[in-house]
């Protein structure tokens, strides 16, 4: 049995990595710490059993408290401000919680679990592959010695924070792992992000606004196969290393955008009332929801390419995804339709 503090559990990955703990480990204990910034989200967390904590990860003390009192043996780290355009908006909220709020996880860490008594603990960062910066169209994929180069704010702050986890391991011999992982999609994300931004412009009949030439590549990564990628660096991995987690499904925006207009169809044709719902739809009036496609100009110094080398995770943790794009897309949307109660008062705030 473990006792997990999950800080951003009430966020995207993090909480579907609380549902997908409970399903697989019913028995341990889960603590959420969350600030409930506008991405956090109490109703992500419905039905789950953890106990929310809602606070800062910048306040040490309040960490400190958490790790003794629950007795907390396995840390994941989460929480961060996420979302690129934001962090070229303002880059000082990323700075404060990525890398601040980062160190203040470690201190409290390393007051707790290196305090003389020798606890067995675990302290996984959850980071990304945009700290690597960008790659050219013929360039190998992103592998964990690939030098760092980040490009923007939030993977300037992101690589910063894996700097820090990786120092208080050599330095203080923290037990750490981190993971650098591709892009993520699912339930419950916000819907600012790509995917849900998209699905949700395409039912509500909104333009569907592409970056550049809609030609920048990402590599898709279904959250849950994320969630399996996560259990495997707590299972297996090794202290102080890091670890790619991808989801082998490497494509241009211009074909993630078509598949959503493409799945948007479908399920218009074969879910009854879907018209009725969404009037405002092209394929309620039986037009292509290809139609709402737009260009806009491209988002400053966006990275061309990131691709990701799982090499290392599938000989180590013998990690694999296995939900394809379209199956994983599919679903998604179908979630969507079926869980408008979680998304209606988010998108309303975005508008
Ligand atoms: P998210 O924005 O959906 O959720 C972040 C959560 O952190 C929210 O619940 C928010 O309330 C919480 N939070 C923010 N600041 C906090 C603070 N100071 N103290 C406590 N809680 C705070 O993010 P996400 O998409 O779920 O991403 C989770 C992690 O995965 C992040 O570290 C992100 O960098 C990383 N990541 C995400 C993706 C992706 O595609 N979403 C890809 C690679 C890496």
């Amino acid at each position: 049995m473990a006792n997990l503090l999950v800080t951003g559990g009430a966020g995207f990955i993090g909480g579907n990595f609380v549902h997908y703990w409970n399903a697989r480990h019913p028995d341990d204990l889960v603590v959420v710490l969350d600030a409930l910034t506008y991405a956090g989200n109490r109703s992500t967390l419905g039905g789950a059993k953890a106990e929310l904590v809602e606070g800062d990860i910048r306040d040490t003390e309040l960490v400190e408290g958490l790790l003794r009192d629950h007795a907390i043996d396995t840390l994941v780290h989460f929480a961060a401000e996420s979302h690129v355009d934001r962090s070229i908006v303002g880059p000082d909220a990323f700075i404060d919680t990525n890398i601040l709020g980062t160190n203040s996880l470690l201190k409290a860490a390393r007051t707790v679990w290196l305090a003389g008594t020798g606890v067995a603990h675990r302290f996984h960062h959850i980071s990304t592959d945009e700290v690597f910066g960008s790659l050219g169209p013929n360039d190998p994929a992103f592998s964990e010695t690939t030098p760092y180069a980040p490009n923007s704010p939030y993977s300037a702050s992101k690589a910063a924070s894996d700097h820090l986890v990786r120092a208080y391991h050599h330095t203080f011999g923290l037990d750490v792992t981190t993971s650098n992982c591709s892009n993520n999609y699912g339930p419950y994300q916000y819907p600012e992000k790509l995917i849900p931004l998209f699905l949700l412009n395409a039912l509500h009949g909104r333009s569907l606004p592409i970056y550049g030439d809609g030609m920048n590549v990402r590599d898709w990564l279904h959250v849950e196969d994320h969630c399996r990628g996560i259990e495997a660096c707590l299972a297996k991995g090794r202290p102080g290393e890091t670890y790619n987690i991808g989801g082998g499904a490497e494509l241009p925006n211009m074909e993630v955008i078509d598949t959503i207009c493409a799945e948007v169809d479908r399920a218009f044709a074969e879910v009854d009332g879907l018209a009725a719902r969404y009037p405002d739809a092209p394929a309620a009036k039986g037009e292509a929801t290809s139609s709402l496609k737009s260009f806009v100009t491209d988002r400053a110094g966006h990275d061309r390419r990131y691709a990701i080398d799982e090499t290392k995770a599938r000989a180590e943790l013998a990690y694999a995804p296995e939900r394809g794009f379209e199956e994983g897309l599919r679903q998604t949307l179908r979630w969507y339709l079926d869980n408008e109660n979680w998304w209606r008062p988010l998108a309303a705030r975005i508008q």
